[in-house]
């Protein structure tokens, strides 16, 4: 579907909308208010059972609060792409991937810590003496770190990533060089004619469309050494793409973080390669700094999507790359979480 271009933005919402779990007050008020033969609620519960047994009706309202509390988190995700899944995709799906992805989204995998809250058991991580949340194990383990459970999948989402470009790098590259940038010409249409729906040719978009020269380095196939001819650093970000005769680069640096912390891990990528990209300026070179995420549940993050578009990567194409990514980030998590009481580190080889 495509949005028109003439819809007015949507005002940011005039009132705030409380969606904190409900207080012990209102719950109290709202039994007392009904009568004791009144309907019961889905559940079935009658409410004559919450008017006389108060222990009850307040271990159900913790309860409610604890589950209230972790699914309301994704709701303050910031900067992460609505999801969308499909009928097909969770035919498609295994079910043990489906519940896991459902499980890690509201954070309800049984996880040392989540296990402590609900049975008393030790929270402790199995791989270092910290208490383990399922974000200590996805993303803050220290032993993970330094066995590189997590340089793995990281890498395995930037295979992912860096095939859609180096597929969009090798197709521009072929096609012949257009003369004029299509994205600022000019179509003419005769008076009471209507301008044509589908253009018979589909124009070239992005800026790649300026240069037949475009290559590309990503630190996945070899350790990556930052092209001289843009500047001399000792950085290694994920990826560089470049074309030397239009002088334009990118520096696509991705990270696979737990997905409230999308935000800042932008800001910090942003500012690690700032010196890098005035360096390259001052040599003539006009370079964009691309900080990507895809969350470690597989949510994409707007700035993967904005580097996509910008690379010319629209509709099938684009929901090719984004269901990868994310399906990278969902199955190396998945064994993230399958490894996590296994002292021993192996990565996934099968897939
Ligand atoms: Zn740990």
């Amino acid at each position: 579907m495509i949005i028109p271009h003439d819809i007015p933005p949507i005002q940011p919402p005039e009132f705030h909308l409380d969606i904190g779990p409900p207080k012990w007050k209102e719950v109290e008020n709202t039994v007392r208010r009904a009568r004791a033969a009144s309907a019961p609620g889905p559940n079935g519960i009658p409410y004559k059972l919450y008017k006389n047994a108060p222990d009850v009706l307040r271990f159900l309202w913790r309860l409610m609060r604890i589950v209230w509390q972790k699914q309301g988190q994704w709701m303050r995700w910031e900067g992460v792409e609505r999801r969308k899944i499909s009928w097909r995709d969770l035919w498609e799906m295994e079910a043990s991937k489906i519940s896991f992805i459902i499980r890690a989204t509201y954070d309800i995998l049984p996880s040392p810590k989540n296990l402590h809250q609900w049975f008393g058991e030790d929270p402790s991580c199995a791989l270092c003496p910290t208490p383990a949340t399922l974000k200590h194990i996805m993303t803050g383990c220290k032993t993970s770190l330094t066995q590189g459970r997590y340089t793995w999948q990281h890498n395995q989402v930037l295979k992912s990533l860096a095939s859609a470009l180096e597929n969009k790098r090798r197709v521009t590259n072929a096609l012949p060089l257009r003369a004029t940038n299509p994205l600022k010409e000019t179509t003419f249409v005769r008076e009471g004619q209507k301008r044509p729906k589908h253009p018979s040719t589909k124009p070239e978009t992005g800026h790649l469309c300026m240069a037949r020269d475009w290559k590309m380095l990503d630190d996945v196939s070899q350790q990556l050494i930052f092209p001289a001819e843009i500047a001399s650093t000792n950085l290694r970000p994920d990826m560089v793409f470049w074309s030397p005769s239009l002088k334009t680069a990118y520096i696509i640096e991705l990270t696979v973080p737990w997905e409230n912390s999308i935000k800042e891990a932008y800001e910090r990528k942003k500012l690690r390669y700032a010196e890098l990209a005035a360096e390259a300026k001052q040599r003539g070179w006009n370079t964009k700094v691309y900080p990507v995420e895809v969350g470690c549940r597989g949510f994409v993050a707007s700035s993967t999507i904005r580097l996509l578009k910008e690379l010319g990567i629209h509709g099938q194409a684009l929901r090719q790359t984004i269901r990868s990514v994310s399906e990278a980030a969902e199955r190396s998590s998945q064994w993230l979480w399958l490894k996590r009481k296994d002292p021993c580190w192996a990565p996934r080889t099968s897939r």
